[in-house]
């Protein structure tokens, strides 16, 4: 610490949960190499960031290194949407520009589109914030990072743990007219953005939107004007990766794995372990599969906001969840048959599940049977593998308990 203790006089003592690494077989972010981040930092590399350039800084390179976050980062630094625009882009010219009224269901172009392009790459210069190799990224006592985008390209052996996200919006939707019938608004941010990312590990945070949700921002050209895409997205070719204990809440998009149905890069990986966490009032894709074998077990489904509401596990093109012993807590108005969804893939194992409405009966139930009876076609029973790679399996009735004290930042010792 001598360094790093010269650079951060005064400094908060270091929690030895920040030379943590990932336990044997504690899923597949264990597999491979397994994760252990920035554990084998020498004491130089043990860095407190206060600030977004701070921090842009100290997790750069694949030197192993510890980055303790102290306090709120704010990625923008107090930027409003208007410090970024380019000096020809205006909201309201482009939504008339680009009306399918008038311009039609093909994809914009010209100044007007060329401005928003330059606006958004103003922002994207300070939100988004690469992550190097080898790195720990721990979250000192009420740690937060607020707008920042945390991008794993191509880099192996990441930890992420004890930190609050928060609201990762873009200030410069893009209009898409070809997305859905009617044409949608797509923004580019997550809070944690995995590309070609090989082990990681995701641990006690929480990601939400905060008081800025998707569900409260006005609609543009007959759609919502959403600033928001993942919470943590893992996509082109990420493997090997845990995420467990993390809080997320109050969000639409939560956890894109695959983002494409062409079959390239992403075959034989995409491999995710997600237990323990909770999903409250979050949108959709929770998480939405293609290509991977994930393992979805123990995690604590909080479905009581109908109206934000969309579906939980997303099936898709040659997908292969397991899901077992997850809980449900959900309102009358969110049906069972609502929480499984069909996106191209054609089987999923899902078992041990317990659900109850409000404060009503505990009932076992299959989130899988009750889609199949609904729609169609079917979804097979038989994911056609069987995770290894757990730490513990625990039954579905004290998943509620078990998560509520122990997911999130503030919940590991000091
Ligand atoms: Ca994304
Ligand atoms: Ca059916």
């Amino acid at each position: 610490m001598v360094l790093a203790a010269q650079a951060n006089a005064g400094s908060p003592a270091v929690p030895a949960q920040a030379r943590g690494v990932l336990a044997a077989n504690d899923g597949w972010g264990s597999a491979g190499a397994g994760t252990t981040g920035g554990s084998a930092a020498d004491d130089a590399h043990v860095i407190v960031v206060r600030t977004r350039d701070e921090l842009a800084a100290a997790v750069a390179g694949s030197t192993p290194k510890i980055v303790l976050v102290a306090g709120t980062i704010d990625a923008n630094e107090g930027r409003s949407c208007t410090d970024y625009a380019d000096p020809e882009y205006n909201l309201q010219a482009y939504l008339t520009a680009y009306d399918p009224a008038t311009w039609g269901r093909v994809a914009p172009t010209g100044p007007l589109e060329d401005a928003r392009v330059r606006s958004a790459k103003n922002q994207g210069l300070k939100v988004k914030i690469d992550v190097g190799a080898n790195t720990t990224i721990y979250g000192l006592r009420n740690a937060r990072i607020k707008g920042g985008d945390l991008l794993l390209t191509n880099v192996n052996n990441v930890i992420i743990r004890n930190v609050a996200f928060e609201d990762a919006y873009d200030c410069f939707p893009a209009w898409t007219p070809t997305d859905g019938a009617t044409g949608n608004w797509n923004s580019l941010y997550d809070s944690v953005s995995l590309s070609g990312a090989t082990n990681v590990w995701l641990d006690h945070n929480s990601f939400t939107d905060g008081a800025n949700q998707d569900v409260n921002q006005p609609i543009y050209l007959a759609r919502p004007y959403q600033v928001h895409d993942g919470s943590s997205d893992i996509i082109k070719g990420s493997d090997y990766v845990t995420v467990s204990y993390n809080n997320y809440f109050e969000h639409d998009k939560t956890m894109l794995i695959g983002s494409t149905n062409t079959p390239g890069v992403d075959v034989g990986k995409l491999r995710v372990t997600l237990h323990h966490n909770r999903f409250a009032d979050v949108g959709q894709r929770v998480p939405r599969v293609r290509f991977g074998q994930v393992d979805v077990y123990n995690n604590y489904y909080y479905a009581t906001d109908e109206d934000t509401f969309v579906y939980a596990i997303g099936v898709g093109v040659q997908s292969q969840v397991y899901a077992e012993n997850n809980f449900v807590l959900r309102s009358a108005d969110t049906p069972l048959n609502a929480f499984v969804y069909n996106w191209g893939g054609t089987q999923m194992t899902e078992k041990g599940t317990l659900a109850r409405v409000g404060t009503g009966p505990v009932v076992a139930v299959n989130l899988l049977n009750e889609y199949n009876a609904a729609f169609d076609p079917d979804i097979a029973t038989d994911a056609g593998w069987t995770p290894a790679l757990r730490a513990s399996l625990d039954a579905t009735a004290d998943v509620p308990g078990i998560v509520t004290r122990n997911a999130g930042p503030g919940k590991l010792p000091a």
